[in-house]
């Protein structure tokens, strides 16, 4: 029986209803909006600047402060040029902050709390209201579209630590509302990979989705193994740098394009490519995207700039002229599928690589962080090294809840997941740099391939 139609039409929205979600409505707005002129999103995108301002003035310690100490009034803004008066925010303002970046009105036990680290090395908390949450969801909902996906449809993800259904409520939703099926980058076996397409076979997805790297170590895995039958409609590439070769294994491998998506978990979506893959359309109703050199000015079409975002939606813990610390390209070019989001180009950025246990599996880096960074305290930041196949280097920069049991415990994790006699050797160092090409790479495997 096709459940597609049921889950689409019934079981989400029902479930979504009972949740009180808005996300179905907003969703359905932002369908429309993306056919906009860029002058009339620009407008969406003005109009909610000024509102966030004006709430900021009004209810948030922390920017209030921030632009006392930079010379502004309430009237500073008055067109979105005057972006460029306020300070940039940084990571360590974030973590010496927590407190104060929390607005008037919100209580932090009772917003959802997610640590950032999984895709970036750097441990940040972070809070958002449920709506909020809902409300990036909807516009995830809105780019997933253009890989050619349908509400309802099963997707295969290759993830690290998959949230496998557990609970009653769990397999209903899981069955129900949205099929998954996964491929545990945790460890990547000729076993593992043999379970991920006897499941998918049976599922039958049709998005395939994962860490940019994660999708090219399967389509390695699959290509090696002479596997076939795996055919998504597309793919969904997100969380890391799509490198170009890697690129074209994948679209070789499954005989499709990959879709490439840039964000962060700080603020969510920033761009993704459409149907076209000739740039990444930003998310502008949600955003503003600015690109900044390292004079203070801006980068012009073409040329690379540090991504700085302002989130327009995020009013429990805003996040105004946030520095990513990725580069990014503005474009000024049209994109061919008439949408009037702006685009930009290839972004610099986050690279991890896998790493190898003795017996041969892969062990996704970005998955080793997500595990370590977002669950134990007082670490600020992880760049995993790989000498040998039983030799680490861990690079730590210690946060103000860091001690001696914290390092302990990380170095007794590396053990359990690559095996007891594994050295780990734990450094603690002030600061952690992207290389030169401005790649921030946090897992690194020095064995020869
Ligand atoms: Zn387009």
């Amino acid at each position: 029986m096709n459940l597609v139609p049921l889950r689409r039409y019934f079981f989400e929205p029902l479930q979504l209803k009972i949740a009180g979600s808005p996300r179905i409505s907003y969703w359905k707005t932002l369908e429309k909006t993306q056919w906009c002129t860029k002058s009339q999103l620009e407008e969406i995108q003005w109009r909610r600047l000024q509102e966030l301002w004006h709430f900021l003035w009004e209810n948030n310690k922390f920017y209030i402060a921030q632009f006392q100490k930079a010379g502004l009034n309430k009237e500073s803004l008055s067109e979105p040029g005057d972006i460029r008066k306020l300070p940039l925010l940084s990571k360590k303002d974030i973590r010496d902050n927590v407190n104060d970046l929390i607005s008037l009105g919100y209580d932090k036990n009772n917003l959802l709390h997610f640590k950032t680290g999984g895709s970036t090395g750097k441990a940040l908390d972070i809070f958002v209201t449920e709506e909020c949450s809902e409300l990036r969801n909807a516009c995830a909902r809105r780019h997933d579209r253009w890989t050619g996906w349908e509400l309802g449809e099963a997707i295969g993800a290759a993830w690290g630590n998959p949230k496998q259904p557990k609970t009653i409520k769990e397999k209903l939703i899981n069955s129900f509302v949205q099929p998954y099926v996964y491929l545990d980058t945790m460890a990547v076996t000729e076993h593992s990979v043999h379970r991920f397409v006897a499941d998918w076979k049976r599922v039958r997805p049709t998005m395939l989705f994962g860490h940019a790297h994660s999708l090219f170590v399967l389509a390695q895995k699959i290509d090696n193994m002479g596997i076939k039958g795996i055919e998504p409609v597309g793919i969904l590439s997100t969380s890391m740098m799509l490198i170009p070769h890697e690129r074209k294994v994948i679209e070789k491998v499954f005989g499709v394009k990959v879709t490439d998506r840039y964000g962060c978990e700080e603020v969510s979506l920033i761009g993704s490519e459409c149907e076209q893959h000739d740039g990444l359309h930003m998310n502008i109703e949600h955003l503003v995207v600015e690109f900044v050199k390292d004079d203070g000015s801006y980068a012009g079409p073409g040329e690379p700039g540090s991504i700085v975002v302002t989130d327009l939606m995020n009013r429990a813990m805003p996040f105004v002229r946030y520095r990513v610390e990725d580069i990014g390209i503005p474009l000024d070019r049209q994109c061919s599928c008439g949408r009037g989001l702006p685009l930009m180009g290839k972004v610099t950025g986050r690279v991890a690589d896998f790493l190898v246990k003795q017996d041969g599996t892969k062990v996704a880096g970005i998955s080793l962080i997500e595990n370590t960074l977002t669950y134990m305290p007082g670490l600020d930041q992880l760049q995993i090294v790989q000498e040998r196949l039983d030799n680490f280097i861990l690079n730590v920069v210690p946060g103000k809840d860091y001690t001696t049991d914290v390092g302990n415990s990380l170095v007794v994790y590396f053990k359990d997941v690559f095996g007891k006699d594994v050295q780990v050797k734990l450094q603690l160092v002030a600061e952690i740099q992207p290389e030169k090409s401005g790649k921030y790479r946090f897992s690194i495997c020095r064995i020869s391939k």
